[in-house]
């Protein structure tokens, strides 16, 4: 069994949630075995340890990006950074706001959380739309930062989003597509 089979076994497709006719896929089963636990996120961290892929610093999305962005960054002795959506952050922030399918969404950054030229790694859980990862990549480019690359577990590539991003110049390496 490849580790993206093994690892697709293990996430949970929700039909009608949030919304009727959405397809949630659920990645908390991942994290509460701890042999799946373990074996998703030394996929991020055998690829992020190679010195030539090493980070300045990892960068989680609001909020399951939070929980594997600090286990990689801690693995590789790192700091991590949060990315919150807004009003969370309590310092100076820099903020970016993007399109949502109804209405809009802000994200925010805490101003001293990066500082220029450092090479970050961008994390979420999951890259439907791309306009998520998107924002988090001004976000960071505003402060100066490279976003080397943005990793997630699952792609859903039919939403365009990843391909949106690879084109906007960000590589992406992600785990399991689902389509
Ligand atoms: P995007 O901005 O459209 O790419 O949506 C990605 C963001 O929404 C990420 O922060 C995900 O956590 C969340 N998201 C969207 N769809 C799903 C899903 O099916 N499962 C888990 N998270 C999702």
């Amino acid at each position: 069994l490849s580790v993206t089979d093994y690892l697709r076994q293990h996430i949970r497709t929700v039909p009608d949630w949030p919304a009727p006719g959405v397809q949630f896929r659920d990645i908390t089963p991942l994290l509460q075995d701890p042999k799946v636990f373990r074996v998703m996120i030394d996929a991020f961290v055998h690829r992020y340890m190679d010195r030539a892929m090493r980070p300045d610093v990892v960068a989680g999305l609001d909020a399951r990006g939070f929980i594997l962005g600090a286990v990689v960054a801690y693995e590789l002795n790192v700091g991590f950074v949060p990315i919150r959506k807004k009003g969370k952050l309590p310092f100076t922030t820099v903020e970016e706001t993007y399109e949502l399918e109804y209405g809009s969404a802000t994200v925010e950054l805490h101003a001293d959380a990066v500082k220029p030229g450092d090479r970050v790694l961008l994390i979420d859980d999951l890259i439907a739309t791309g306009g998520t990862m998107m924002a988090g990549k001004k976000l960071l480019e505003k402060l100066g930062t490279t976003v080397m690359e943005g990793a997630a577990i699952v792609d859903l590539p039919e939403l365009g989003g990843s391909a949106r991003l690879r084109a906007s110049g960000l590589p992406l390496y992600t785990l399991v597509d689902f389509s």
